[in-house]
């Protein structure tokens, strides 16, 4: 059923408006031809992780479990996908580019600093006079989290994207996720049908549903099953469930439905009904440490594998090993993959 994807038109024109050429991931430095660098616009905040045995009861007061957390560490589903990205393409030649709205706090410094060592390309972001976006991350033993998201210059966009439309139209392909205004997320996603650049949309961090227009302008759209659940209110507690989910969502004209599914991995399904499923990857170490950030990993490794102009299963399984990493590590920016240990996993 899988193999009906490799060759549809809209992953031509995806792996055409990459720019791939011939590719071989090499590992060095350089390569012979120019890659359109991959384009996040999206959310940057100050995470603030608090590890925990249980939540407070209401008028309750309880410590943390331990006593060193609470320290601010950089995230933000756009942040972590684009720093996914750049990671995930060192020494391929392709950049990831970050189009958010830095805050102007002491906060807005340190994640700056962040994304500039982990060579994000930061050109076309712009500054608010809001405190940068906040959110804190209760962890529990078992690696779950619950998060409170505060959204500050994260929610202070321009009304347009005149001032980075240039990087859209040039971007092999552009990812999206809802922790920023949607008039944001509609309009960038004119623009980048408009000059055929694939976009990836992600679900969680807004409650609202998607306009039917902008469902039609996107190539993959990416929720995890809660959330395709939320969005056709059909139930999705197993895979047949999600194919069937995914495929009432599709009706609204979205071409393709990336369901993640946690440890039990991910459920893609095609425009043409053609279905893949990538099981869960085992962890690394064996033990799950921290589960944020690995929906955006997943996400930002699928869009890097599919611009190289892999095979849509092998896109999958890189996908799913950098989850995988992801979840073995404490945080989200500290705990993205490296490209290496990732093509280790997924062989
Ligand atoms: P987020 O909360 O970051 O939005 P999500 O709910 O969208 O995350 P998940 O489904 O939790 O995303 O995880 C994304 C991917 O990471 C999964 O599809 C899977 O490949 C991998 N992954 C997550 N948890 C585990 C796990 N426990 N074991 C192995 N792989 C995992």
């Amino acid at each position: 059923a899988g193999s009906g994807h490799r060759w549809l038109p809209w992953a031509a024109a995806a792996t055409a408006a990459a720019g791939v050429v011939s590719y071989t991931y090499t590992g060095r430095k350089s390569l012979a031809c120019e890659q359109k660098p991959l384009l996040v616009c999206g959310s940057l905040n100050a995470d603030i992780i608090i590890e925990i045995n249980r939540f407070p009861k209401k008028g309750e007061t309880l410590s943390a479990r331990s006593p060193d957390t609470g320290i601010m560490v950089p995230g933000g589903k756009g942040a972590n996908q684009a720093v996914a990205a750049a990671r995930l393409s060192a020494g391929t030649g392709r950049q990831a580019k970050f189009v958010c709205q830095f805050g102007n706090d002491s906060h807005a410094f340190k994640l700056e600093q962040v994304l500039r060592e982990k060579e994000v390309d930061i050109g076309n972001c712009g500054r608010s006079n809001k405190p940068s976006g906040q959110a804190f991350i209760f962890l529990e033993e078992d690696g779950s989290n619950s998060i409170l998201i505060v959204g500050g210059s994260n929610v202070a966009w321009p009304k347009d994207v005149n001032a980075f439309a240039q990087q859209i139209r040039g971007a092999s392909a552009v990812l999206l996720q809802r922790e920023i205004p949607e008039y944001v997320n509609e309009a960038v996603s004119e623009v980048a049908v408009k000059a055929g650049v694939p976009v990836i949309q992600d679900v969680g961090g807004e409650e609202r549903d998607f306009s039917d227009a902008h469902l039609k302008r996107l190539t993959y759209i990416c929720p995890n099953e809660t959330e395709l659940e939320r969005l056709t209110g059909m139930p999705t507690s197993t895979q047949e469930e999600v194919v069937a989910a995914a495929k009432s969502l599709q009706k609204r004209g979205v071409k393709n439905v990336l369901c993640t599914l946690g440890a039990d991995g991910a459920v893609l399904v095609g425009p043409d009904g053609s279905v893949l499923r990538q099981p869960g990857i085992a962890v690394p170490g064996g033990k799950v440490v921290d589960t944020t950030g690995a929906g955006d990993c997943f996400r930002a490794a699928f869009a890097v594998a599919m611009v190289e102009g892999k095979p849509l299963e092998e896109c999958l399984k890189f996908a799913a090993a950098a989850g995988a990493i992801t979840v073995s590590r404490y945080g989200a920016v500290p705990s993205l993959p490296e490209r290496k240990e990732t093509d280790a996993l997924a062989h």
